[in-house]
């Protein structure tokens, strides 16, 4: 299967780490994410032994709260050694509920609100991305007010091209975020973080995209940082000292996917930065990385119950699920690829190919085209593979749907961890 999470038990029933699928979707009922909590930790402990690894002690890898947020989310990520990448006032609030250490969060965004940067500087966040000069103002102002400093790395765009979808790409000069170094405007940003008397700029930050599987691209900005670093600390004479490479290692999806192995890519970025500091008389910096997908999209999927399956002879055959876009917008967003799976009688062929339709109220609600999966008839069990990113977190109320319940399971047993919404969930803020 696509991820070590997944299998198929003498039932011909798909399993996630261990436990029957379609016992979790007679017990909670669907749509339901399911995700796999021991394969969560694994995930993060990969990345902390492998930071520790590579890095000794001069490093933090910071789980993308983006990617799956909630309480229980959080407090596997401080269970399991890593700090949070937060991008709003309602993770940050989500962090803080689950008794997180303000130090360890990376506060992000290209419009943060002057309320967002309030709470940020009154809670102690540890560090806060600027991404544009209003923000650098507002903050400084801020900081000043609470008598305080604020600790922040500026954003800055590399140019680096990754090969990835245009709307997970983000590193180019056309991006909404971050500053831009071939027209000055990042060299600009530091001179001004560096004469404000409540700033206190760490270093820098980059973010090349999502989904990336060349190795080659984060190197490339690596330098780029590297280069940058170096430069701005000779024209202005201040020590830079942290440098965040952020996220977008891809995963696996489909069965042809193979993206490089964690080990791999954080052994080749690191002796680069290593050699590279040493041979341009730059001191190696402490490194962040902010993985979210790759911490949990393959510990998790979507179970749904397959209502009608409609075939149009000569064009094609829709299986009609009782979830869609509300639960996973990610297909019709970018047309995203997943595996599915008829979790019922996993173990046979999939010999048909047939397109997933959600039950929303648009042509486009689909989960998957042309995908292969096993005969399914109404009442059978499907499943959806590798949701564990940026499904849940995604979700939405559209058609009043309700959001799905999320369930962990860990050590044979399942619990629910986010519950799903009810009807009166739905009116609560109709006056
Ligand atoms: C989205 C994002 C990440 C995480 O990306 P993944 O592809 O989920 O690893 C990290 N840092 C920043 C700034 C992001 O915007």
């Amino acid at each position: 299967m696509v991820s070590d999470s997944f299998s198929v038990n003498a039932q011909n029933h798909l399993t996630i780490g261990g436990v029957d699928t379609v016992e979790i979707a007679r017990q909670y009922g669907t749509p339901v994410y399911v995700m796999d909590e021991d394969k969560i930790r694994a995930n993060a402990h990969a990345f902390a032994e492998s930071m520790r690894h590579c890095y000794g002690g001069n490093g933090l890898v910071l789980f993308a709260s983006k990617a799956f947020c909630c309480k229980h989310m959080h407090k596997i990520c401080l269970e399991e050694g890593l700090g949070l990448d937060v991008v709003s006032g309602g993770e940050l609030y989500t962090a803080q509920s689950a008794g997180f250490p303000m130090e360890k969060i990376c506060f992000h965004g290209n419009n943060k609100s002057i309320a967002e940067l309030e709470m940020a500087v009154s809670l102690g966040v540890g560090r806060i991305v600027v991404d544009n000069l209003t923000e650098l103002e507002h903050l400084d102002y801020i900081a000043s007010s609470h008598n305080t400093t604020a600790a922040i790395l500026l954003r800055v765009k590399p140019g680096v091209e990754a090969h990835t979808h245009e709307f997970i790409r983000t590193g180019q000069i056309d991006s909404k975020f971050g500053f831009a170094l071939e027209t000055g405007e990042a060299d600009a940003a530091v001179r001004r973080a560096a004469s404000l008397g409540h700033i206190c700029l760490k270093g820098f930050h980059c973010h090349i995209g999502s989904q990336i599987f060349d190795m080659e691209p984060f190197k490339e900005a690596a330098k780029v940082m590297l280069d940058f670093m170096a430069r701005m600390q000779t024209e202005t004479g201040c020590a830079f000292t942290e440098l965040n490479l952020g996220g977008g290692f891809g995963i696996r999806y489909k069965e042809c996917d193979n993206p490089p192995a964690l080990s791999d890519y954080m052994e080749y970025v690191s002796a680069f930065l290593r050699t590279y500091c040493a041979q341009i008389g730059l001191q190696m910096p402490f490194i962040y990385i902010e993985p979210g997908r790759s911490i949990v999209a393959d510990a998790g999927l979507t179970l749904y119950t397959v209502g009608s399956v409609k075939t149009i002879p000569d064009v094609r055959t829709y299986v009609c699920v009782d979830g869609g876009m509300f639960d996973n917008p990610r297909y019709i967003l970018y047309q995203a690829e997943y595996e599915v799976v008829a979790a019922n009688h996993a173990g046979d062929a999939r010999d048909q190919i047939v397109t997933v339709a959600g039950k929303c109220c648009e042509s486009g609600d689909l989960i998957q085209e042309h995908t292969p999966l096993q005969p399914v008839q109404p009442g059978d069990t499907l499943a959806v593979l590798c949701t564990g990113a940026y499904n849940y977190s995604m979700a939405s109320n559209y058609n009043r749907n309700p959001r799905p319940p999320v369930v962990m399971v860990s050590g044979g047993q399942s619990r629910i961890v986010v519950r799903g919404d009810t009807y009166e969930d739905l009116l609560r803020f109709d006056e």
